[in-house]
């Protein structure tokens, strides 16, 4: 792993901010995530849009995009791999103590790290199981869910929940609709067609998301996005879900049911890399 913080480059274990900063103190700070597939970093502009929205969400200031473009590809390409994941934080930075917030110089850091040493166990063949979380989402109404931030107590705590072999929970609302994963979107398929609950449910605007509903559209797969109640997770043909280390990743088993890997994910696994190799601005 290689990291950037704040201008240097380290390894790791000297990789040190202050415990004054304040994702340490409060979970006061955003991040994102993103990869490369065979050494094009995907989607960048729409993460880093993401980013710069996340940050003006918590007033947070954020560099210049340019510079955070070129650091980024000079990481990967310290890295060499065809596919690197890489994770950009920026926090408010040190003071104040108190809860106090106040405009400041932020911390950046930047991680990068073979995708393959994160998420080499994938089962995109069979499937990964998964289970619903008794621990609802904050809702829209608490916290703004296209927030990318560093502190969300509620998938830490769904997260706590998972049996070992769980890849993933699925979050409800408090009102009871399918939301989101702790880390990902889901997308259900039935009678070939696809559906994902819609952005008005309360959820992250995932960027696999977005990419997967157009390259659905552009295969003419019929896509809905719109409120999904949990019973219909329960009598679907198939599950995947979406996140941007991972990419599609297929559901085998949810809430100890078998699920089948079936066409239509299949056929959106099979396209979805060059799709968005060349789609990602
Ligand atoms: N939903 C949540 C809560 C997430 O944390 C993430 C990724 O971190 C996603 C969905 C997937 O988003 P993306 O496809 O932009 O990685």
């Amino acid at each position: 792993m290689l990291i950037y913080l704040n201008g240097d480059w380290l390894d790791p274990e000297d990789a040190k901010v202050s415990v004054l900063d304040r994702a340490f103190l409060f979970g006061d700070g955003v991040y994102e995530t993103l990869r490369t597939y065979d050494r094009n970093i995907v989607a960048i502009w729409d993460h880093l849009d993401r980013l710069r929205n996340s940050a003006n969400g918590l007033g947070i200031d954020v560099p210049d995009p340019s510079h955070l473009v070129k650091m980024i590809e000079k990481g990967v390409d310290e890295i060499g791999d065809d596919d690197v994941y890489i994770r950009i934080i920026v926090t408010r930075g040190n003071p104040p103590f108190t809860m106090k917030v106040e405009r400041n110089v932020p911390n950046i850091v930047m991680l990068f790290e073979r995708v393959s040493e994160l998420r080499g166990k994938i089962n995109y063949e069979e499937g990964v199981k998964v289970s619903l979380s008794r621990i609802r989402k904050i809702p829209p109404e608490s916290f703004d869910p296209r927030i990318k931030s560093i502190g969300q107590p509620d998938r830490i705590m769904a997260r706590l929940e998972m049996e070992p072999d769980d890849y993933e929970a699925i979050m409800l609302t408090v009102k009871g609709l399918v939301a989101e994963g702790t880390m990902s979107t889901i997308f259900m398929v039935k009678n070939g067609i696809l559906i994902t609950p819609s952005l008005e449910t309360g959820i992250l605007d995932g960027i696999t998301r977005k990419y997967v509903i157009k390259l659905a559209r552009e295969k003419g797969i019929k896509v809905e996005e719109r409120f999904v109640e949990v019973k219909e997770l329960f009598e679907c043909d198939e599950i995947f879900l979406t996140h941007t280390s991972g990419g599609i990743v297929p559901v085998g088993i949810f809430e100890n049911g078998r699920k089948m890997v079936g066409e239509v994910t299949k056929s959106i696994l099979k396209d979805f890399k060059d799709f968005v190799i060349s789609e990602g601005r």
